[in-house]
């Protein structure tokens, strides 16, 4: 039985026991956020997942999305990047390779991690197709069922699934006369190409109720993928994604309906002045579903410090309402990441969830206790604290002050050791 089963017929879980306690809510509340479409859990039956919750009145969560390239296959990377991605405190995982044996990638990746786990089935079904038959296109409706229901047996959490990226979609991208930017989602990419070549509708959009058997029987948790997302600020919000945002909302409904856990994907790249429009947008079509925010990046022109840009998008967006978040790489539109960029790219994304979440769930404390420990000049509490506490170490070890108590950037006239000299200021 799903969590969705347990929480109508009035059940708490281990899981959301779990939850309940990381957050510091009460399990019912799990429950009824669980009940209502408004919390997910993604678990799965097929392995021990550590319980992650998703959703309204909780933290905001980071994802790292992993994976081999066409370019570049080192299955021994991919599994070291899941530990330091875990390591450095991301809540979730993305297995999203598209060179290599996928199989043989995600069961090491999969087996290298409590975290859970995410796909896109869409990837390897239409890699395989061109393996198989030297086309995608060739890709048939079977191949996605039966890759999806592959990775939902090898422990995948949640899926990114392009369901809502149907015919409507595409004759709206038409219609409205083109991009600046084009579409910077690979799966959104692969499909449109796939209906256009076939003549077809979307398999996922067409047989969406087949589709829910299949996660429903694996338990797996569905995240309407934003295939349609912007690959430019100056094409944000526009009516081939607000289309599909429509579409993902009313399969969302009947994904809750059929015992689906249900997150809502959004974009992509967007400018600071649209976040709040498109994250309360999203909230108020879906009932307030979870919302898996991609980025989103703000500005377009900082290759190299794309982590930073995706920052100032995942906090405002956090602030408004986004529940999970995506990293993103300093590697960014450049290359495939590496070990340190992952690393990197996870620990900015946490910075920006918890600065959404200072105003989102009010969550100041330990922003309280750093001030303090500045006030006192006290190190090793502020390194305790820290969000990257070997980093601020390194740091200030490197460049040690002649006055302990005091650092280097303004030595011999520390304000702190000043007012503390001469005031006392501690509350
Ligand atoms: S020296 Fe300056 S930067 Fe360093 S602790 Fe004192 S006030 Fe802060």
């Amino acid at each position: 039985m799903g969590l969705i089963d347990e929480a109508k017929a009035g059940r708490i879980t281990k899981e959301m026991e779990t939850v309940a306690r990381d957050e510091g809510v009460s399990p019912e509340y799990i429950r009824r956020g669980i009940q209502s479409g408004r919390i997910v859990i993604p678990v799965s039956p097929y392995r021990y997942t550590r319980p992650m919750g998703v959703g309204k009145g909780l933290c905001t969560k980071v994802n790292a999305s992993i994976g081999t390239s066409s370019d570049i296959v080192d299955l021994e990377m991919e599994v070291r990047k899941a530990r330091v991605a875990q390591q450095a405190g991301a809540d979730s995982l993305m297995e999203l390779s598209t060179g290599g044996d996928f199989r043989e990638i995600r069961r090491r990746v999969v087996e290298s991690t409590e975290l859970s786990v995410g796909s896109v089935p869409l990837y390897q079904a239409f890699i395989e197709a061109i393996r198989k038959h030297g086309a995608g296109v060739d890709m048939t409706a079977d191949d996605l069922f039966r890759v999806t229901e592959e990775q939902a047996r090898l422990g995948t959490n949640f899926m990114a699934i392009h369901t809502g990226i149907n015919r409507i979609c595409v004759e709206r991208l038409q219609k409205q006369g083109g991009r600046f930017g084009g579409l910077c989602s690979r799966g959104g990419a692969f499909m449109i190409a796939w209906m256009l070549h076939n003549d077809q509708e979307n398999p996922l959009y067409s047989q969406f109720d087949y589709l829910l058997e299949i996660l429903k029987e694996h338990e797996v948790t569905l995240s309407l993928g934003n295939g349609m997302r912007a690959g430019a600020v100056h094409d944000s919000t526009d009516r081939a994604q607000i289309q599909e945002l429509i579409i993902n909302a009313e399969l969302a409904d009947a994904a809750h309906a059929a015992g689906v856990q249900t997150m809502v994907e959004g974009p992509g790249h967007i400018p600071v002045d649209e976040i709040e429009a498109n994250v309360k947008v999203m909230k108020r079509m879906t009932d307030e579903k979870p919302f898996y925010m991609l980025g989103p990046l703000v500005t377009d022109i900082a290759p190299g410090y794309d982590h930073i840009v995706a920052a100032v998008g995942a906090s405002l967006s956090s602030a408004y309402g986004a529940d999970f978040i995506c990293y993103v790489t300093p590697a960014e539109h450049l290359a495939l990441p590496s070990l340190e960029d992952v690393r990197e790219g996870v620990v900015t994304a946490r910075i920006a969830a918890h600065i959404g979440d200072m105003v989102k769930n009010g969550s100041r404390e330990t922003d309280l206790k750093m001030g303090r420990a500045r006030r006192d000049m006290a190190w090793s509490r502020q390194f305790e604290l820290a969000m990257d506490s070997e980093t601020a170490r390194k740091i200030r070890s490197e460049r040690a002050p002649s006055d302990a108590e005091a650092c280097t950037m303004c030595g011999d006239f520390c304000a702190h050791k000043i007012i503390r000299e001469n005031i006392d200021l501690r509350k």
